[in-house]
């Protein structure tokens, strides 16, 4: 069941269930795709139509991050759980390392993929690495022919928003991929190039924070949480001219 989030339509599961349904879908084979929308997304996606359109045929939208649970709650219509789109891909990592399956680190700066590959593999000793590509491109065919070469079970975009989700929509289906997942900058978190929050900050609901306190320049995109939360309790009251 899919639960509306201020125009985007989650999927309401736990973590346990979106781990089972991705590898029911990575056996199927057809490059279906993954979204992990925050609020940013949320808001972003009321202005730019790809973008939503990119949400709305994913396969998966799970919601990541406390604001997204937060604004459902305060909707009326709870989610089950956040999702973190690293812990998601932790969860794969693991299933697929003890049947050696395999990935492809699609996107952040140069050499960073790589950094990230280097770590997952001490962590998961039986992944295998099925290729790397850095996210600056201006020609994504030869990217593409690699991926397709590569034929890995589990495609990591990470071209940050709207960029990664409509990358994946314009390929789903086209791809030798059995799933693809968009998620952000979680390749420069496993390079190590960015520091994850500590997990007392996690279990507060406090990751946003910890983000905000390392990056201070993310302060602009940060206030479309506020803006978020504006809107989901003026749709709560009624009221149209925050939820315009
Ligand atoms: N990125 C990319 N290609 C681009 C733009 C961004 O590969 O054209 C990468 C960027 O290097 C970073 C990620 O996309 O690794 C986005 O990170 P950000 O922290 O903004 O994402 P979030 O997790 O907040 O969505």
């Amino acid at each position: 069941m899919r639960i509306d989030v201020m125009g985007v339509e989650f999927d309401n599961i736990t973590i346990d269930e979106a781990v089972s349904q991705a590898l029911d879908l990575m056996r199927e084979q057809r490059a279906a795709y993954v979204v992990t929308p925050n609020p940013e997304i949320v808001m972003a996606a009321r202005e730019n139509a790809s973008l939503s359109d990119a949400l709305a045929g994913a396969d998966l939208v799970l919601a990541d991050g406390i604001g997204v649970v937060k604004g459902a709650k305060i909707l009326g219509t709870p989610l089950k759980e956040k999702i973190p789109g690293i812990d998601f891909a932790a969860r794969l990592f693991s299933l697929l390392s003890k049947q050696n399956g395999s990935v492809f680190l699609f996107g952040a700066k140069p050499g960073v993929a790589e950094l990230a590959a280097q770590n997952l593999l001490k962590q998961y000793p039986g992944l295998v690495i099925a290729g790397t590509n850095n996210g600056y491109f201006t020609d994504d065919a030869p990217i593409l022919d690699r991926i397709n070469e590569a034929s890995p079970d589990l495609l990591l975009v990470c071209l940050g928003f709207p960029k990664q989700e409509i990358w994946m929509a314009e390929h789903t289906g086209a791809l030798n991929v059995g799933l693809m997942a968009g998620l952000g900058g979680s390749l420069d978190v496993l390079a190590g190039v960015a520091e994850r929050a500590p997990e007392k900050w996690q279990r507060a609901g406090l990751e946003w924070l910890y983000r905000l306190k390392k990056e201070p320049r993310r302060i602009g995109r940060m206030m479309q949480l506020p803006k978020f939360l504006f809107s989901v309790i003026g749709r709560r009251l009624g009221g149209k001219q925050h939820a315009g």
